[in-house]
């Protein structure tokens, strides 16, 4: 299926690292532009000398999204560069293990690490999303649904994120402006790793936490998120918004006596 993104603009937020990266291979590979907003500047230079040599269209910019000035900064620059902005994908993000115990000052810095910037980079591309009726798609977690334990700062984040995107899709109504959001579960991502790596004995958690995805008994692929992500970017799905799609293999929401 020919997605129809070719030359069409698109910042990921973290797209250079696990999903991020992912959703930004996906978009090049049907031809679209992205840029990669990220404060991993190794794993953002890496990529872009390889899209260099390709001869493939992108930019990036390196800051951290917590200061909204940067999130402004994305914008400009996007613009700058090739004068619109078809779509923003909010991914960046830490499952910081920010619990009960760690105390209100921790619990702010979570959902600043987390949320904050989700609107910051919607607010300032607005006028550049009315314009070419963009598509926003926050990738948010299953935390957000089943909790996890231990992370109070990342849940309540996942959760404003799918709340925000039912408000920003009836908001943004108006202006054929359509917004999605995803729900991972299990993704083996630098991120993911690291989470694992905590266990006493990671192979075991990794095994049976895989014995547990109904489909396949396997984790999800980066490709199969950003597969489901490039196609809500794209016109492909364009009477699709407001939607909240877990692409887990089942995980969160088919039968347990299933697993
Ligand atoms: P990842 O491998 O750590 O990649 C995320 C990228 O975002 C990293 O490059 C990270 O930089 C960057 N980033 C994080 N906070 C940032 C900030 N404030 N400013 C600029 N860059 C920032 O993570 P991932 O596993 O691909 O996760 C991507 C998204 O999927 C997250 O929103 C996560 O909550 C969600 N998710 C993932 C899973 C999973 O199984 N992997 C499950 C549910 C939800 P650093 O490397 O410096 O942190």
């Amino acid at each position: 299926m020919d997605l129809k993104i070719k030359d069409k603009v698109f910042i990921i937020s973290g797209g250079s690292k696990g999903i991020g990266e992912g959703i930004t291979r996906t978009i090049v590979a049907e031809s679209g532009i992205p840029v990669i907003a990220t404060r991993s500047d190794e794993a953002t230079i890496r990529i872009s000398e390889e899209l260099t040599r390709n001869s493939m269209k992108h930019h990036y910019v390196i800051g951290d999204l917590r200061d909204p000035e940067n999130c402004k900064k994305v914008i400009n620059e996007t613009v700058e560069k090739f004068g619109r902005i078809d779509g923003i994908v909010n991914n960046a993000g830490v499952n910081d293990s920010i619990d009960l115990e760690a105390g209100p000052e921790a619990f702010r810095k979570s959902i600043d690490l987390n949320l904050f910037h989700y609107y910051d980079l919607v607010h300032y591309a607005l006028p550049l999303l009315k314009k070419s009726k963009g598509s926003i798609v926050n990738i948010s977690s299953k935390v957000a649904l089943t909790g996890q334990g231990g992370t109070s700062g990342y849940a309540a984040a996942k959760g404003a994120q799918l709340a925000l995107t039912r408000e920003w899709a009836a908001a943004l109504l108006k202006y054929s402006i359509r917004v999605n959001a995803i729900i991972p579960a299990e993704v083996m991502t630098p991120l993911y790793r690291k989470w694992l790596d905590m266990f006493e004995n990671p192979d075991q958690k990794e095994s049976e936490i895989k014995s547990k995805i109904p489909l396949g008994h396997r984790m999800t692929t980066i490709e199969e998120i950003a597969s489901m992500v490039v196609f809500l970017l794209s016109p492909k799905s364009s009477h699709t918004t407001g939607q909240i799609i877990a692409v887990d293999g089942g995980y969160v929401h088919l039968d347990r006596s299933l697993t």
